[in-house]
């Protein structure tokens, strides 16, 4: 195990759905993940009820002894959850969520579960709600800690055969073209980059001052603007599994207009759970790129 290992605690939960079988999303994460949290991340795990029940059912993380059993989601579990995300203090703060959502369990749309990944943003915390997107980022953090690349999951690293979809807000449109142009060198690595309209339009600007007007000026693919029905457009090439990962720069601080649209976009993204991963925050979306980068030499 590599001394760099940040020391996270994550708190942990599941809909239903993703934990009753012993083939739920729950099981082939902590199956798939078993040597990346039990070896190179150890991390505390904060596991409200039901869930910590499916581990202890299904056999998982034996003799594992860094967890706390939060309550049942009836009992305020969930709400507990979001008050560890905003708390100062290191000794109690959730350093990441990993919260497998079912989209068509009401649970997953109560406001303890909109709220948990509201704060995460806000806070600068990862929200994990796909099969896909938890299993990625444990593997990456695992990398980032010293672990070899975990083979099995090299297909969905082969960038050349992925899509890549970038939404940002407009107050947050700046910080996406100083990411993209920070980091255009592994954007570029895609087979296909997609947009909603606007940031769409920037980055093939930019694209056109770094490869040139030609070679730039199709970049990006843009769909039609946020606002007028984009992000449902993305949502449709999640669905079809045709673009698995989603950049998206929100901004949690303005009242949005087109609201049904954006969580559209995550449901979609939730339904087919163990292909789409979404980063939603600058600071996670930064640490994505340098892991990526990471994993690409290490591999
Ligand atoms: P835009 O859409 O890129 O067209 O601005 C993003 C949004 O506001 O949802």
């Amino acid at each position: 195990m590599a001394s760099t290992s940040p020391h996270y605690r994550i708190g942990l939960a599941a809909n239903r759905a993703h934990l009753d079988s012993p083939e739920s999303a729950l099981v082939q994460l902590l199956a798939g993940a078993h040597d990346a949290i039990a070896l190179h991340l150890r991390p505390e795990l904060i596991v409200i009820g039901r869930t910590l029940d499916a581990i202890a059912t299904h056999g998982l993380l034996k003799d594992y002894p860094n967890i706390e059993r939060f309550p049942y989601g009836r009992h305020g579990g969930l709400m507990k959850l979001v008050a560890r995300v905003v708390d100062a203090d290191p000794a109690r703060t959730l350093d990441a969520v990993i919260y497998l959502i079912d989209p068509v369990d009401p649970s997953s749309t109560f406001p303890e579960s909109v709220a948990l990944k509201r704060q995460c943003i806000i806070h600068g915390k990862p929200f994990l709600s796909t099969l896909a997107g938890a299993r990625e980022w444990l593997e990456l953090e695992a990398v980032g800690a010293g672990a070899a690349p975990d083979a099995t999951l090299d297909p969905m690293f082969d960038l050349a055969n992925e899509n890549i979809a970038l939404i940002a807000h407009d107050a947050m449109k700046e910080r996406m073209l100083a990411l993209a142009e920070c980091h255009f060198d592994i954007l570029d690595r895609f087979a296909t980059r997609y947009a909603t309209g606007t940031t769409g339009r920037l980055l093939n600007e930019l694209a056109q001052k770094i490869k040139g007007q030609d070679a730039g000026r199709h970049w990006v693919q843009p769909f039609l603007s946020g606002p007028m029905g984009g992000d449902a457009q993305i949502a449709e090439l999640i669905l079809d599994r045709h673009c698995r990962r989603v950049l998206f720069l929100e901004d949690p601080h303005v009242a949005r207009q087109h609201e049904a649209d954006i969580q559209l976009l995550e449901r979609a993204a939730r339904t087919v759970t163990d292909f789409a991963c979404c980063v939603s925050e600058r600071y996670c979306i930064e640490r994505w790129f340098s892991l990526l980068r990471k994993r690409s030499s290490t591999g």
